[in-house]
């Protein structure tokens, strides 16, 4: 788990909340996340590290996307609102499984390659492939999750992969690590003497 975040669910969550309360449709936390979800799976995606990255883009993102999110949500709360889940009380995750999928492909793939497995790349190249492929958000419970994310790794997915290599190849040449601290401890050295004058 990287701990990867999308800033699109800022702007589905206004969205969706603005839509619900003007429809009089039901509110509950269920029917919500449910429009969400397929609100989510209709944006692109822009994912990020939650623990590095500012909140910068936010602004330019909701304003580039919200009326696109209002209409995607006036639409989903209606298909929500004919069929709703909340009578279950099973208990549920509002969550992308492309996460899981590319995160776990990458685990496989990356030793194989010459790519830096640092945090900050492996981050980034997770993100760049995230924001490439659709996403799959879904509410469901933990354990029909990981049956769905079986069946899913299984089908050969050319496209998929091929986003992978871009992934890596962009990271490569775009690297945001501090590269000579990492990997010359001597240049690390030199850096913090230099700066103790
Ligand atoms: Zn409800
Ligand atoms: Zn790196």
């Amino acid at each position: 788990m990287l701990g990867l975040k999308n800033r699109m669910e800022t702007v589905a969550q206004k969205a969706v909340s603005d839509v619900l309360a003007e429809s009089g449709h039901c509110a509950c936390q269920r029917c919500h996340d449910d429009t969400m979800a397929l609100v989510l799976n209709q944006l692109p995606s822009r994912y990020y590290r939650a623990s590095s990255d500012p909140a910068v883009e936010a602004d330019e993102l909701e304003a580039r996307y919200l009326p696109q999110a209002r209409s995607l949500a006036d639409e989903a709360a209606v298909t929500v609102h004919k069929a709703p889940r909340h009578d279950t009380d099973e208990s549920y995750q509002l969550m992308n499984y492309s996460v899981q999928i590319v995160e776990s492909s990458f685990a496989d793939i990356l030793p194989l390659t010459k790519a830096c497995l640092c945090a900050v790349c492996v981050a980034d190249m997770v993100s760049y492939a995230l924001d490439q492929l659709d996403c799959k958000y879904v509410c469901t419970t933990r354990g029909a999750a990981f049956t769905q994310l079986e069946e899913l790794r299984a089908e050969p997915d050319p496209h998929r992969l091929s986003v992978f290599f871009q992934a890596i190849a962009y990271v490569n040449r775009n690297r945001r690590h501090k590269q000579d601290v990492e990997q010359n401890p001597i240049a690390e050295q030199n850096e913090n003497q230099s700066t103790r004058h």
